[in-house]
C-alpha cells in the first residue's frame, strides 16, 4: 500500500522543479526545504507497462521468517488463484503466477546492494529515543506525501481521523501531518515489548522489519515480480510515509516499488504477518479476533490485487472510495475493506485514481 509511488502532482512537487534547478537553490512550494543544486538526486520513471490484452505472468517467491508462523503450500496457492480471479473482476487483466519458490528472508536480504544500503540507513528512524530532529522529519514526509493528495484534503483528512491517537479538526495537512506522526509512534512502541512464539521480541536487532529495506531491495539482483513474505514489517522512516501506514503504527502490509530486474521494473510485495498472528494491537487494528483459512487467503489475495493495480497499471489511492480494491485497508480491517468492494461500481478511468499512468513510480538511476 504504501510505495514509492508518486502522483503525477498537481501542486508543484520536488521533481518539477529538479530540470529547473540551475545555480543556486530553489524553493519547494509543497515541502519549504532549500535544495542545493550540488546534490540534485538522478530519480527517473519507471514506465506504464504496455499489456496489450496479453496474459501477463509473474514470478512469485515466498520469503520465509522461520520465527514466524508461515503459510502453508495450499494456502499459498489459494491466494495467487484468487489474486487471479480478483485481477480480472477489478481490472480487466489476465495474470498469471509461476509456482512460488521459497527463500529465508536472511538470503533474501543478501540481494540489498551496499552502496543502497549506505545511501537508505539515514532515512531510517530507530524506535527507541526518537529525537525530535527526527521528529521534524517525519512531519516533513508524511506532509510531502500529503501534498500529493492537495484537492481532496477533506477526503484523506475524513479518511484517517477515526483513528488518530491525538485529537485532530479540520484538514489543515501541517496540523494532520503531526498528528499521523504522533500516533504512528505510540502504535508503533507496541512492537518494541511484543514477544513472538519463540519467547524473543517480534522485532530484534534483525533489520527485516524495517521498510526502507523492502523499498530498497529492487535496485540488486533481485528476480521476482511479486513476493509474499511472513515478515512483519513495521517501521519508522523519513520519507513517502503514507497516511494508512502510519496510522497503522508504521506497519506497511504492502508496497510496489522499483525493481531493476522485474520485468516490468517493479515487484510489490505483500505481508501477511498480520493475518497469521494474534496479538492484541492486531486483534484491535483488524477488529476481528483471528482469521479463517479462508480469510487469509481471500484477503490476502485483495491485498495482492491492490498492489497489482499500482505495479501493472500504476494506479493511485481513491480514498473515500469503498467500492475500490485501490482505496486501502483502513487499519488492517481486511474483512469490512474486502466486503464493501464491487468492482462495477469502481471500473478504470472512472475516477482519476483509477486512471492507468496517474502515479509515477520514482527511482534513483545512480543507484
Ligand atoms: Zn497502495
Amino acid at each position: 500500500m504504501n510505495s514509492h509511488l508518486q502522483l503525477i502532482p498537481r501542486q508543484p512537487a520536488a521533481g518539477q522543479f529538479m530540470g529547473m534547478c540551475l545555480k543556486g537553490f530553489v524553493i519547494l512550494l509543497t515541502s519549504l526545504v532549500l535544495l542545493s543544486c550540488d546534490k540534485e538526486p538522478e530519480w527517473k520513471k519507471v514506465t506504464l507497462p504496455d499489456l496489450s490484452n496479453r496474459t501477463i505472468t509473474l514470478s512469485v517467491v515466498s520469503v520465509v521468517n522461520p520465527r514466524f508462523p508461515e503459510l502453508t503450500d495450499t494456502q499459498l496457492q489459494e491466494i495467487l488463484h484468487k489474486t487471479t480471479a480478483m485481477t480480472k473482476q477489478h481490472f480487466g487483466l489476465s495474470v498469471n503466477f509461476t509456482k512460488p519458490t521459497s527463500v529465508p528472508v536472511k538470503t533474501f536480504f543478501n540481494y540489498l546492494k551496499d552502496n543502497v544500503k549506505k545511501q537508505r540507513h539515514k532515512d531510517i528512524v530507530k524506535f527507541a529515543g526518537v529525537s525530535e530532529e527526527e521528529k521534524r522529519k517525519m512531519r516533513e514526509g508524511v506532509y510531502k506525501t500529503l501534498g500529493l493528495y492537495w484537492n481532496d484534503r477533506e477526503v484523506v483528512a475524513d479518511y484517517a481521523r477515526p483513528y488518530l491517537l491525538t485529537p485532530y479538526e479540520g484538514d489543515d495537512f501541517k496540523q494532520l501531518a503531526k498528528a499521523l506522526v504522533e500516533t504512528l509512534l505510540i502504535r508503533l512502541q507496541y512492537w518494541q515489548h511484543q514477544k513472538a512464539e519463540d519467547g524473543k521480541p517480534v522485532i530484534d536487532d534483525k533489520p527485516y522489519n524495517e521498510w526502507v529495506w523492502w523499498d530498497s531491495i529492487g535496485y540488486g539482483d533481485m528476480p521476482y515480480d511479486v513476493v509474499i513474505t511472513n515478515q512483519i514489517v513495521a517501521s519508522a522512516e523519513v520519507y513517502d510515509m503514507s497516511v494508512h501506514s502510519s496510522i497503522r503504527g508504521g506497519i506497511t502490509a504492502g508496497t510496489t516499488t522499483y525493481s531493476e530486474q522485474s520485468q516490468f521494473n517493479a515487484y510489490a510485495y505483500i505481508m501477511v504477518y498480520p493475518m497469521l498472528n494474534n496479538s492484541d494491537m492486531l486483534v484491535q487494528l483488524r477488529n476481528d479476533e483471528q482469521y479463517t483459512d479462508e480469510q487469509i487467503t481471500t484477503y490476502a489475495a485483495a491485498l495482492l490485487t491492490h498492489e497489482l493495480g499500482h505495479l501493472l497499471l500504476h494506479l493511485g489511492h481513491p480514498f473515500g472510495n469503498q467500492n475500490c480494491v485501490m482505496s486501502p485497508t483502513p487499519l488492517l480491517k481486511y474483512r469490512e475493506w474486502y466486503e464493501g468492494l464491487d468492482a462495477s461500481q469502481c471500473l478504470l478511468n472512472s475516477e482519476e485514481m483509477m486512471t492507468p499512468g496517474v502515479t509515477r513510480l520514482d527511482y534513483r538511476a545512480d543507484w
